[in-house]
């Protein structure tokens, strides 16, 4: 019996939950936050998948990373959980401002992923949150742009982070030209991270793009 539950446990970590493969490393065993690790014990999840058993580590000492993995993968907690870990070390208050960024390149995956400033609502209510501080701000690409030239209230003066979530598919839907201004406006000193679920030319020459703006941090391709 013990040897077919030993057995089935194995196959648990090999398989997955949600299609991404396991690995054997426990969440139990990064340096994160009690209440971090809180939430992910609520969410039953106990060992990480293969993006983020290769992904967080980077992530967490401040690389600029460019990690692939197919869809389904986990992606969105290889990046969130950094993030948060990020904000909680730097005791971000919402009087500081936006300081990490998560750019989606549509509304539904921006909705899935947070707090979040789209096309196609108001942009006056956005203005008001942002006056508030949103210290994680989950964004489409032209509603960001847009807040960046237009809405006083937005202090992204501290920005430590940006995400570009779905890179691939930010390239595919010609947002190129609107993360180009989008860069421009950015502190440049933070840390810069892409995933995709897809590897090509376009995306590697995109992050280094991205990444050639702080030189002093390394730069990792995980997949
Ligand atoms: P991707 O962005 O790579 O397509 P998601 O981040 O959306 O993948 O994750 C896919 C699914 O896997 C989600 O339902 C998520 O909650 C689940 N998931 C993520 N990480 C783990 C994990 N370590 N253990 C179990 N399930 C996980
Ligand atoms: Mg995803």
């Amino acid at each position: 019996k013990q040897m077919i539950a030993e057995k089935e446990k194995e196959e648990k970590v090999k398989k997955g939950n949600g299609g991404g493969i396991l690995t054997t490393k426990l969440f139990s065993e990064l340096y994160i936050s009690e209440l971090t690790a809180k939430a992910i014990r609520e969410m039953n999840y106990s060992h990480l998948t293969e993006i983020q058993a290769r992904s967080i580590p980077h992530l967490m000492l401040g690389n600029d990373v460019l990690g692939s993995a197919k869809t389904g993968s986990g992606k969105t907690l290889a990046f969130l959980i950094p993030a948060i870990e990020l904000l909680h070390k730097a005791s971000f208050m919402p009087r500081n401002g936006t300081g990490v960024i998560v750019v989606c390149p549509t509304r539904e995956l921006a909705m899935q992923t947070l707090g979040y400033v789209i096309g196609g609502t108001n942009m006056r209510n956005d203005a008001n949150q942002l006056l508030k501080g949103i210290n994680l701000l989950v964004a489409t690409p032209g509603r960001l742009l847009d807040h960046l030239r237009n809405t006083r209230s937005f202090n992204y003066k501290r920005l430590q982070c940006l995400i570009i979530d779905e890179a691939d598919r930010i390239l595919e839907q010609n947002f190129e030209e609107d993360m180009k201004q989008i860069f421009k406006r950015l502190p440049q000193d933070r840390q810069t991270v892409l995933f995709s679920a897809t590897q090509n030319q376009k995306v590697v020459e995109f992050a280094n793009f991205t990444f050639g703006q702080n030189e002093e941090r390394q730069k990792k391709l995980v997949y």
